[in-house]
Protein backbone atom coordinates (compact mmCIF):
# COMPACT_ATOMS: atom_id res chain seq x y z
CA UNK A 1 0.00 0.00 0.00
CA UNK A 2 1.86 3.02 -1.11
CA UNK A 3 -0.93 5.83 -0.10
CA UNK A 4 0.74 7.33 2.73
CA UNK A 5 3.76 8.16 0.68
CA UNK A 6 1.97 9.53 -2.29
CA UNK A 7 0.41 11.75 -0.19
CA UNK A 8 4.16 13.04 1.50
CA UNK A 9 5.43 13.27 -2.08
CA UNK A 10 2.36 15.11 -3.54
CA UNK A 11 2.51 17.59 -0.14
CA UNK A 12 6.78 18.23 -1.03
CA UNK A 13 5.51 18.75 -4.92
CA UNK A 14 2.89 21.36 -3.39
CA UNK A 15 5.70 22.89 -1.27
CA UNK A 16 8.01 23.42 -4.07
CA UNK A 17 5.49 24.66 -6.67
CA UNK A 18 4.39 27.50 -4.05
CA UNK A 19 8.00 27.49 -3.03
CA UNK A 20 9.97 28.10 -6.68
CA UNK A 21 7.14 30.49 -8.88
CA UNK A 22 9.65 30.09 -12.00
CA UNK A 23 9.26 26.59 -12.28
CA UNK A 24 7.31 24.99 -15.47
CA UNK A 25 5.65 21.90 -15.37
CA UNK A 26 4.60 18.89 -18.61
CA UNK A 27 1.42 20.70 -19.81
CA UNK A 28 3.26 24.37 -20.53
CA UNK A 29 4.38 24.65 -23.78
CA UNK A 30 7.65 25.97 -23.16
CA UNK A 31 9.09 22.41 -21.95
CA UNK A 32 8.05 21.12 -25.90
CA UNK A 33 9.87 23.58 -27.66
CA UNK A 34 13.15 23.75 -29.27
CA UNK A 35 15.51 26.23 -27.80
CA UNK A 36 17.40 28.62 -29.77
CA UNK A 37 21.35 28.78 -28.96
CA UNK A 38 22.09 31.44 -26.69
CA UNK A 39 25.27 33.99 -26.49
CA UNK A 40 28.10 33.58 -24.15
CA UNK A 41 26.96 36.42 -22.71
CA UNK A 42 23.35 35.11 -22.24
CA UNK A 43 24.86 31.91 -21.66
CA UNK A 44 26.45 32.59 -18.19
CA UNK A 45 23.74 34.49 -16.97
CA UNK A 46 20.93 31.64 -17.35
CA UNK A 47 23.48 29.66 -16.04
CA UNK A 48 23.95 31.30 -12.87
CA UNK A 49 20.14 31.89 -12.53
CA UNK A 50 19.94 28.23 -13.04
CA UNK A 51 22.59 27.33 -10.59
CA UNK A 52 20.77 29.54 -7.57
CA UNK A 53 17.65 28.04 -7.98
CA UNK A 54 19.15 24.32 -8.54
CA UNK A 55 21.11 24.73 -5.04
CA UNK A 56 17.83 26.51 -3.56
CA UNK A 57 15.91 23.21 -4.15
CA UNK A 58 18.27 20.95 -3.30
CA UNK A 59 18.25 22.62 0.14
CA UNK A 60 14.48 22.10 0.06
CA UNK A 61 14.28 18.84 -1.20
CA UNK A 62 17.62 17.21 -1.08
CA UNK A 63 17.68 16.23 -4.10
CA UNK A 64 18.45 18.02 -7.64
CA UNK A 65 21.12 17.41 -9.81
CA UNK A 66 20.63 19.23 -12.65
CA UNK A 67 18.20 21.87 -14.23
CA UNK A 68 17.47 23.46 -17.85
CA UNK A 69 16.73 26.67 -19.08
CA UNK A 70 13.29 26.08 -20.34
CA UNK A 71 12.36 24.51 -16.84
CA UNK A 72 12.55 28.04 -15.95
CA UNK A 73 10.31 28.87 -18.86
CA UNK A 74 13.61 30.22 -20.46
CA UNK A 75 13.98 29.17 -24.33
CA UNK A 76 17.23 29.05 -24.82
CA UNK A 77 20.20 26.20 -24.91
CA UNK A 78 21.31 26.12 -21.42
CA UNK A 79 21.68 23.63 -18.89
CA UNK A 80 23.11 22.69 -15.91
CA UNK A 81 24.29 20.51 -13.39
CA UNK A 82 25.32 19.55 -9.53
CA UNK A 83 27.13 16.79 -8.59
CA UNK A 84 29.75 15.88 -5.96
CA UNK A 85 29.17 19.83 -4.63
CA UNK A 86 30.16 20.68 -8.03
CA UNK A 87 28.17 23.14 -10.55
CA UNK A 88 28.26 23.21 -14.55
CA UNK A 89 26.84 25.39 -16.93
CA UNK A 90 26.87 23.73 -20.24
CA UNK A 91 26.13 26.57 -23.11
CA UNK A 92 24.61 25.14 -26.64
CA UNK A 93 25.78 21.85 -26.48
CA UNK A 94 25.60 19.22 -28.66
CA UNK A 95 25.66 15.51 -28.31
CA UNK A 96 28.02 13.95 -31.48
CA UNK A 97 28.20 10.33 -30.30
CA UNK A 98 26.25 7.57 -28.23
CA UNK A 99 27.39 4.44 -27.22
CA UNK A 100 25.47 1.33 -28.21
CA UNK A 101 25.62 0.25 -24.99
CA UNK A 102 22.69 1.19 -22.94
CA UNK A 103 20.97 1.26 -19.25
CA UNK A 104 18.08 1.69 -17.29
CA UNK A 105 17.16 4.29 -14.47
CA UNK A 106 14.07 5.17 -13.03
CA UNK A 107 14.44 9.04 -13.88
CA UNK A 108 12.45 11.57 -12.18
CA UNK A 109 12.19 15.60 -13.48
CA UNK A 110 11.11 18.84 -11.74
CA UNK A 111 8.62 19.49 -14.30
CA UNK A 112 6.84 16.10 -14.31
CA UNK A 113 5.69 16.53 -10.08
CA UNK A 114 4.79 13.07 -8.64
CA UNK A 115 5.78 11.13 -11.29
CA UNK A 116 9.09 9.31 -12.07
CA UNK A 117 9.42 6.58 -15.48
CA UNK A 118 12.14 3.85 -16.16
CA UNK A 119 14.17 4.97 -18.98
CA UNK A 120 17.02 3.38 -21.46
CA UNK A 121 19.77 5.62 -22.66
CA UNK A 122 23.12 4.76 -23.82
CA UNK A 123 25.29 4.60 -21.23
CA UNK A 124 28.26 6.74 -22.72
CA UNK A 125 27.89 10.17 -24.94
CA UNK A 126 30.40 12.65 -26.81
CA UNK A 127 29.30 16.21 -26.23
CA UNK A 128 30.91 19.64 -26.94
CA UNK A 129 29.37 22.80 -25.58
CA UNK A 130 31.16 26.21 -25.11
CA UNK A 131 32.16 27.42 -21.32
CA UNK A 132 32.11 30.20 -19.37
CA UNK A 133 34.94 31.78 -21.16
CA UNK A 134 33.32 30.92 -24.92
CA UNK A 135 35.66 28.04 -25.53
CA UNK A 136 34.34 25.12 -27.22
CA UNK A 137 34.54 21.92 -24.94
CA UNK A 138 34.55 18.31 -25.99
CA UNK A 139 34.35 15.31 -23.65
CA UNK A 140 33.00 12.05 -22.99
CA UNK A 141 30.39 11.00 -20.44
CA UNK A 142 29.85 8.11 -18.84
CA UNK A 143 27.56 6.13 -15.92
CA UNK A 144 25.46 7.93 -13.95
CA UNK A 145 26.43 11.63 -15.35
CA UNK A 146 25.89 10.90 -18.70
CA UNK A 147 22.55 9.96 -17.34
CA UNK A 148 21.95 12.91 -15.89
CA UNK A 149 23.39 15.10 -18.79
CA UNK A 150 20.97 13.12 -21.70
CA UNK A 151 17.96 14.08 -19.38
CA UNK A 152 19.17 17.77 -19.49
CA UNK A 153 19.73 18.22 -22.97
CA UNK A 154 16.45 16.17 -23.88
CA UNK A 155 14.97 19.12 -22.33
CA UNK A 156 16.80 21.60 -25.09
CA UNK A 157 14.79 19.49 -27.45
CA UNK A 158 11.27 19.79 -25.78
CA UNK A 159 11.41 16.26 -24.77
CA UNK A 160 10.32 15.28 -21.26
CA UNK A 161 11.71 11.73 -19.49
CA UNK A 162 8.01 10.28 -19.47
CA UNK A 163 7.99 10.16 -23.45
CA UNK A 164 10.50 8.10 -23.48
CA UNK A 165 9.55 5.49 -20.68
CA UNK A 166 9.38 1.81 -20.55
CA UNK A 167 6.15 0.73 -21.14
CA UNK A 168 3.92 0.64 -17.57
CA UNK A 169 6.77 2.34 -16.07
CA UNK A 170 5.28 5.74 -14.76
CA UNK A 171 4.44 5.59 -11.14
CA UNK A 172 4.34 8.07 -8.45
CA UNK A 173 7.41 8.04 -6.63
CA UNK A 174 7.13 6.20 -3.56
CA UNK A 175 10.97 4.96 -2.81
CA UNK A 176 14.12 7.59 -2.12
CA UNK A 177 15.46 8.93 -5.59
CA UNK A 178 18.61 8.79 -4.13
CA UNK A 179 18.65 5.35 -4.02
CA UNK A 180 18.09 4.40 -7.51
CA UNK A 181 21.24 3.07 -9.49
CA UNK A 182 21.55 2.38 -13.08
CA UNK A 183 20.87 -0.99 -13.93
CA UNK A 184 22.58 -2.90 -17.22
CA UNK A 185 19.96 -3.40 -20.44
ZN1 LIG B 1 13.97 17.21 -16.17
Amino acid sequence: MNRIQVIKRTKLFLEIAEKFPDFRYLGDSILRKKTKPATIKEGIKIGKRLVSILIEYRKTTGIGRGLAAPQINIPKSVFVTYLDNEVQIYINPKIISKSKKLNYFRELCLSCGTMWADIKRPDTISMQWKDKTGKTQIREFSGFVARLIQHEYDHLLGISNLDEAEAKTIEFVTSDPLQEKLRPA
